[in-house]
């Protein structure tokens, strides 16, 4: 039995010691790698006496403190550390170590995907590679020499640049890269393999040229193009919109199939998971698109936020990931919509943050205890935190954003620094004080806004209430009321805007009101007639709201407002599918709002498409006290009928106007049909027509896209089982190979809510194309399932122990792909009595295993404590 310990953010103190460089050299051999890390080591705390190096899983072969070789009586080694006297000011130590790559399951340190090696480090990898102080506010000058076969093995690359190559004997090669800036270790990387690559440059603002590569497995190099222009415009935007030059002669990405997320942002060399760079119009479909230049863009932007200034230590997280998240979402703004970006961030984080942050592992955006850190790249950090980055930049304004990151690069470039040094830049610029602002980061869980409206017709004046309201945290502790900016409007009959006059100082620009306290009371003047409410415009702050006065089909009609206009709709759905589940028949103005929108001829495809999709499932499970899935899918597959019915023919004008099957352009109008059109076909789809099914197949098989022939793949898979084996059959023998692809079979298959799910799930592990060891295959089918409602939840609790079964099977292989599955038992306080004890057995069975991980312990302890 592991223990499992808790870290504390109070317990935190500077390193005795610090690294200064680090030259590390690798021979990488088939079935070994072996290791040289020669360290310059400093004290900075004159009275430590011992030096601890963090190192887990080495094999420890040889070290030399200033050129004295030590025998093991001299240091103590621990399955952690090796900790050895040091009681001098600096010294020269040298270790060599050996490690076994290809037994590396878990995919941290240097392990092999494919035939490549590849690292990761981030958070605490490094230590799996050798010895050293493996924390973020260690940073090291790195050079890396990388010796190995040249015929396997024809590309070596490291962080920085290359500084020479050799031709060896014995047909070995080796490259010496040498890496001019600081850095923590868990921005170090290598790769070595046989690799193909495209290649480009970049003439910074400054007119230096950045040698850009990107590399894949041999035959995937036209994939790559999309993923080179999508760096080359972060780039150019990065440079524009907050004057961050790049810093070294080369970018380097490397695709790699086994990657525990998404992508890596180590310095000079990226790694990313292959979905993230791979991408043609035959096998990827527009939302893989977006996908790709958005992480792209991501790890670029981490050049100045986590890599320049890295955090202080793995609390800090946010301080990298929220900000970084921000830009990369700003970018995806400027570079397409503004308004679908918004409306698809915010999709994201209420159906995925909101319910970890009202679930047993909520935790605030800056966590104050971990047991294990790699369970806290999660929504709240990265999502969450970067709305609270945005929240910012509406207090601000654009140019006292600016400005205020300016002064955060100019103050810290070089350092590991905290959320606090951030906030005191964002301070510098701040027309408020922030010190209530910054309970966003050590609180937790989603506050809700109930508003209220009283007019007073003799006086023209508006009297708004907002009362907040702060669940308590997961430890059962009250919170206290959070401070943000609310943008609001309230509109004339016409839909214009009232201009907002008040005596309130708390209205601060643009119709942006201030709030902070926990009943805030606002009085606005010269308001002619009752308005219609248009509440948190653009989603400024990230809560929830509760308001009866609130014309849904009016703001549906008039609001200029995107978000607001989408919120209306949202809202109005959720009223008229909870109201049908109490028994209720369909809400007839709901329809007519629903089909005014959908033949306003005026609206733009992308966002029709947003804001014609019905709640969907997890929004409505959130919102019960205790789950019923099945009374949730019986409603909306009725509504969906009746709003079918109603507007049959023109559902069909408009899908047959928007069937374009050889159109595979990737442009926002494009993408924008496409997405419409299959939000159609699938309200028409739950219609049983035999016209209609024929369309679908038609659309299969004719489509040149993969969004439209995935579209079509999946509403045969749900609506038209008799149809679907022919399709599934044609998928796989032209996919097979590609295993990008058969994520997308895998997936589609896992999701259906055909009966008989979990039976084709647990045939396909067998599939020669499933494997187990590759997280994007068990994300795609395990996970799929997983998250699949219809069949988790499915009342016999066999999905409960299937998914069980798969935690315990995966943590044996990669704790944290396992934990990430673990997540899928988090509504165990919600369930029916029957369920719950059903998903107890499975959570104690899991809790029970010997040798369980910290990161699966950590998550199911925090389920099975919450209730
Ligand atoms: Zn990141």
């Amino acid at each position: 039995m592991q223990d499992h310990k808790t870290i504390y953010f109070k317990d935190y103190l500077p390193s005795p010691y610090s690294v200064v460089s680090c030259a590390l050299e690798f021979i990488i051999e088939e079935s070994s790698t072996r290791v040289e890390n020669i360290m310059e080591i400093k004290r900075c705390d004159p009275n430590a006496k011992e030096l601890r190096l963090d190192g887990e899983m080495l094999d420890l072969e040889l070290i030399w403190v200033n050129d004295i070789l030590y025998c093991e009586e001299m240091y103590t080694k621990t399955e952690e550390a090796l900790i050895l006297p040091l009681d001098c000011n600096s010294a020269r130590i040298r270790i060599i170590n050996r490690i076994y790559p290809d037994q590396n399951t878990a995919l941290e340190g240097l392990y092999r995907s494919g035939g490549i090696w590849c690292t990761q480090n981030e958070p605490e990898g490094f230590r799996r590679i050798t010895y050293f102080i493996d924390r973020p506010d260690v940073m090291a000058k790195f050079t890396t020499k990388i010796i190995a076969n040249k015929e396997t093995c024809p590309v070596l690359l490291s962080n920085g640049n290359l500084r020479g190559t050799a031709t060896l004997e014995n047909g070995k090669h080796m490259s010496l890269w040498e890496d001019p800036i600081p850095k923590p270790c868990y921005l170090f990387a290598l790769v070595a393999g046989d690799l193909g690559s495209i290649t480009d440059t970049f003439i910074t603002m400054s007119g230096k040229k950045v040698d850009l590569a990107i590399y894949c497995d041999r035959g995937n190099e036209n994939k790559c193009h999309h993923a080179m222009r999508s760096l080359k415009k972060s780039m150019e935007w990065d440079e524009y919109t907050y004057g961050c030059e790049y810093d070294l002669e080369v970018y380097n990405i490397v695709a790699v199939d086994s990657f525990n997320m998404g992508a890596m942002e180590n310095k000079g060399l990226n790694i990313f998971n292959s979905h993230y760079v791979l991408a043609d119009e035959e096998t990827a479909t527009d939302t893989d698109f977006m996908g790709i230049e958005s992480v792209i863009a991501h790890e670029y932007f981490h050049n100045w936020t986590g890599n320049r200034i890295t955090c202080r230590n793995w609390f800090e997280l946010t301080l990298k990931e929220g900000l970084t998240v921000f830009r990369d979402q700003s970018f995806s703004a400027d570079m397409n919509s503004e308004l679908t970006q918004r409306l698809d961030d915010v999709r994201a984080l209420r159906e995925r943050q909101f319910v970890e942050d009202a679930g047993p592992t909520s935790h605030p955006i800056k966590p104050d205890h971990y047991m294990e850190i790699n369970n806290f790249y999660t929504a709240t950090v990265y999502e969450k935190g970067a709305e609270v980055i945005r929240m910012m930049h509406t207090l601000l304004g654009r140019e006292r954003f600016r400005t205020a990151m300016d002064r955060y690069f100019e103050n810290f470039d070089g350092q590991a620094v905290g959320t606090e040094e951030f906030l005191w830049a964002m301070e510098t610029q701040s027309p408020v004080d922030l010190t209530q602002f910054k309970r966003w980061y050590s609180q937790e869980r989603t506050p809700t806004l109930r508003i209220s409206v009283q007019y007073r017709p003799d006086s023209a004046e508006l009297v708004m209430k907002i009362i907040q309201n702060v669940p308590k945290n997961a430890q059962n502790k009250e919170q206290l009321p959070y401070a943000m900016p609310f943008k609001m409007a309230l509109l004339a009959p016409d839909g214009s805007e009232y201009p907002l006059i008040s005596d309130d100082i708390t209205l601060l620009h643009e119709n942006v009101l201030w709030i902070e306290n926990q009943i805030h009371e606002i009085c606005f003047k010269e308001i002619s007639q009752p308005p219609r409410l248009s509440l948190n415009r653009g989603f400024s702050a990230p809560v929830i709201i509760e308001c009866d006065t609130i014309d849904y089909p009016f703001l549906m009609a008039n609001e200029r407002d995107g978000f607001v206009r989408f919120e209306a709709a949202h809202r109005f759905g959720i009223e008229t599918l909870e109201s049908m589940m109490a028994g209720n028949a369909v809400n007839e103005h709901y329809i007519e709002s629903y089909g005014a929108m959908l033949c306003d001829p005026t609206v733009d495809p992308m966002f029709k498409s947003q804001i014609l999709e019905l709640p969907t499932i997890t929004t409505l499970m959130q919102r019960q006290e205790i789950i019923d899935v099945a009374a949730i899918v019986k409603v909306q597959e009725e509504l969906k009928r009746v709003i079918a019915r109603r507007y049959f023919t023109e559902l069909q004008t408009m899908i047959n106007a928007l069937f374009d099957p050889s159109n595979v352009l990737i442009d926002g109008e494009s993408m924008g049909k496409r997405a419409l059109k299959n939000r159609l076909l699938g309200l028409v789809m739950s219609l049983d027509e035999e016209s209609i099914r024929y369309l679908c197949i038609r659309q299969y098989r004719e489509s040149l896209s993969m969004s439209d022939r995935l579209s079509a793949l999946d509403l045969l898979e749900n609506y038209a089982p008799n149809d679907v084996g022919e399709a599934l059959n044609d998928f796989y023998s032209r996919y097979k190979d590609q295993t990008l692809v058969m994520n997308k079979y895998f997936g589609v298959c896992a999701s259906s809510r055909r009966e008989g799910t979990l039976g084709r799930v647990w045939a396909l592990q067998n599939d020669p194309a499933y494997d187990p060891k590759v997280p994007n295959l068990v994300r795609a089918l395990i996970g799929s399932f997983a998250r699949n409602p219809v069949a988790f939840y499915e009342v016999s609790g066999e999905g409960f122990r299937f998914v069980a079964d798969k935690v315990i099977e995966i943590d044996a292989l990669n704790p944290q792909i396992a934990s990430g599955l673990a997540g899928a038992f988090k509504n165990y306080g919600k369930l029916s009595v029957l369920q719950k004890a059903q998903m107890a057995m499975e959570l104690e069975r899991i809790k029970n295993h010997p040798d369980l991980s910290n990161n699966v312990f950590e998550i199911i302890t925090k389920i099975l404590e919450a209730e």
